[in-house]
């Protein structure tokens, strides 16, 4: 059956991942992101190979842009029954250097971004009695991590809200998982690593019991399960995709 699917950070990584998975078992794809030019070249890509998708520039932190986004995807795709949440950022600091500001724009992204986007496509799949939500944290919310308290603490909030959400759904026929990703090979993940604020490439496969980098297909596939007619039973989980990380 062909459903509904929002990805929030489908300009990049992950988020492009996901939204290929979906177009390509026939769900209609609402792609959205803050990068405007990056989420439209994907969203493209998926017409091209014969999708129905649309793209939507927006910041998860600016409420109001969330909700008119859907709206949107509403009168476009129709009711929104599937989402994902992968938009988010990462920042490396002490703890004790990081600005109240700072503090508030990884909270605002992160996660009010996912209570954003949750908030504004929960009412339709209620409406519907059917609904898929996948959120996605980070195994540094499981194990911990130095540098990086708030990006930490903001995913941490993300597990928390999912598995709060998973029981208040429940009885409507919504599942609510996330998946806290290990290492994988993203933009995001590349950054750090050639600024030296992570281990080499090679340290972190060195650290993977199953020897390699995670892809971005790695937590789309997962997606795709958790998103299916047949997860309806798993419910309020943190599917770890971390290459055997022991966390
Ligand atoms: P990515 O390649 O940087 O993709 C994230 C996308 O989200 C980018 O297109 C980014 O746009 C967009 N975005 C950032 N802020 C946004 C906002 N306010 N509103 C809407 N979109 C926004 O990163 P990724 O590795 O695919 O990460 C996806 C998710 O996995 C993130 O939540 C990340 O924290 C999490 N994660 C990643 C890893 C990893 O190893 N890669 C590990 C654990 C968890 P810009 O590029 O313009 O900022």
């Amino acid at each position: 059956m062909s459903r509904v699917a929002v990805v929030t950070g489908a300009g990049s990584g992950m988020g492009v991942a996901i939204s290929q998975h979906f177009a390509a078992r026939g769900d209609r794809v609402a792609l959205l992101d803050v990068n405007g030019a990056a989420v439209e070249e994907v969203t493209q890509r998926l017409r091209d190979g014969g999708a129905e998708a649309i793209s939507c520039q927006v910041d998860v932190s600016d409420r109001r842009a969330v909700f008119e986004a859907i709206e949107t995807v509403r009168t476009e795709l129709g009711a929104v029954e599937i989402i994902v949440t992968s938009a988010g950022i990462e920042a490396f600091v002490p703890f004790l250097e990081i600005s109240p500001e700072s503090w508030e724009r990884m909270m605002a992204v992160n996660l009010t971004g996912t209570f954003n986007c949750l908030q504004a496509v929960v009412p339709d799949m209620l409406a519907g009695g059917w609904g898929r939500i996948v959120t996605i944290s980070s195994s540094s919310a499981q194990s911990g991590t130095k540098n990086m308290s708030h990006y930490v603490a903001s995913k941490g909030g993300v597990i928390a809200l999912t598995k709060a959400l998973a029981i208040e759904y429940a009885p409507h026929g919504i599942t609510v998982n996330t998946i806290p990703p290990g290492f994988i090979e993203t933009p995001m993940a590349h950054r750090p690593i050639e600024a030296g604020l992570l281990p080499s490439m090679e340290e972190l496969i060195a650290r993977t019991p199953v020897g390699r980098a995670g892809t971005p297909d790695d937590i789309a596939a997962a997606c795709a399960f958790l998103c299916s007619e047949e997860a309806g039973y798993i419910t309020g989980q943190l599917i770890g995709v971390n290459g055997g990380w022991y966390l």
